[in-house]
């Protein structure tokens, strides 16, 4: 195995995961989709987990790929968390693959510049990542396969922004569509430094993939409600009367009531709702503030 344990990056993850109370894992071995690496944050459990594959044990660049996206968990930027009735609900696999994705690209507008910074480099592998995109350039896509292209021509291009520009002409001649997604996209992701920013890029990220799901299958996945992202409200908010700053929704064959924000309309938590009734809940609203709704 490699000294990825003996590395700046993972002491101070390290470290991180401790003032947190997490617990990281660090393992070797098989991945599926033969990724390079995985991530896996274990909120109830207070446990993170990175596995890094057979293959690459003794690429470092890996493990730190890795242990940055465990950094980001633990300084406070946004995770997706999907309701927890979401087998029944029309959040489908096309739903939890793009938040997946959405959170992942996001990420990786700041971990690749990153992995530089801190003096390694992924580049074989991104290699094979850009000949893959490559490679199809002249295969015609329909129908939702225009987004899952999109999102590869994304991560093309933060893992290898010289190599994408050579190509990207002619994607736009030949996937005009996706080639169209990917700027919208592009355009959304540009400020992620922040948690704050990160969170908004996310949301819009999400509504565009509903927009663009709505548009080829006819079908609303509500994907700003079957999901949260970590709400950033600042002192003011708190203090002021829940129903100014959130609103609470419930869809008829669901039991829990969704708490949205009313700012960017995404949902901020789940509540259950054999805890309390709909209507109940709504009063609560009006009587309380928002410090004291979300430490309910
Ligand atoms: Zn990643």
């Amino acid at each position: 195995m490699s000294n990825i344990t003996e590395t700046n990056i993972y002491e101070e993850v390290e470290q991180l995961a401790i003032e947190k109370g997490y617990e990281l894992v660090l393992l070797v071995g098989e991945i599926k989709e033969q990724a390079a690496g995985s991530h896996e944050v274990d909120e109830e459990n207070k446990k993170i987990k990175i596995t890094i594959n057979n293959e690459y044990k003794d690429d470092l660049s890996v493990g730190v790929h890795e242990l940055l996206h465990a950094k980001l968990f633990l300084t406070g930027f946004p995770k997706t968390r999907t309701y927890y009735h979401a087998s029944q609900t029309s959040l489908n696999s096309v739903g939890r693959r793009a938040l997946v994705e959405i959170e992942n690209i996001a990420q990786h507008t700041i971990i690749y510049p990153e992995i530089i910074n801190l003096g390694y480099s992924q580049r074989k592998l991104d290699l094979v990542y850009f000949e893959g995109v490559k490679n199809e350039i002249d295969t015609v896509f329909s129908g939702l396969n225009k987004l899952g292209r999109a999102f590869r021509l994304l991560e093309c291009y933060y893992r290898l922004p010289e190599e994408f520009a050579t190509i990207e002409k002619d994607i736009n001649e030949k996937q005009n569509a996706e080639y169209g997604l990917f700027r919208k996209m592009k355009r959304l992701l540009s400020k992620t430094g922040t948690p704050k920013e990160m969170r908004k890029a996310m949301g819009s990220m999400i509504k565009l993939v509903e927009e663009v799901v709505k548009k080829e299958t006819g079908s609303q996945l509500y994907l700003r409600y079957f999901t949260t992202l970590n709400p950033y409200f600042n002192e003011y908010q708190l203090k002021q009367k829940a129903s100014k700053i959130v609103s609470a929704i419930k869809f008829n064959e669901y039991p829990d009531i969704f708490l949205i924000n009313k700012e960017d309309d995404i949902c901020v938590t789940f509540i259950r709702g054999d805890s309390i009734s709909y209507d109940r809940y709504k009063n609560l609203l009006e009587e309380k503030t928002l410090k004291e709704i979300l430490s309910m």
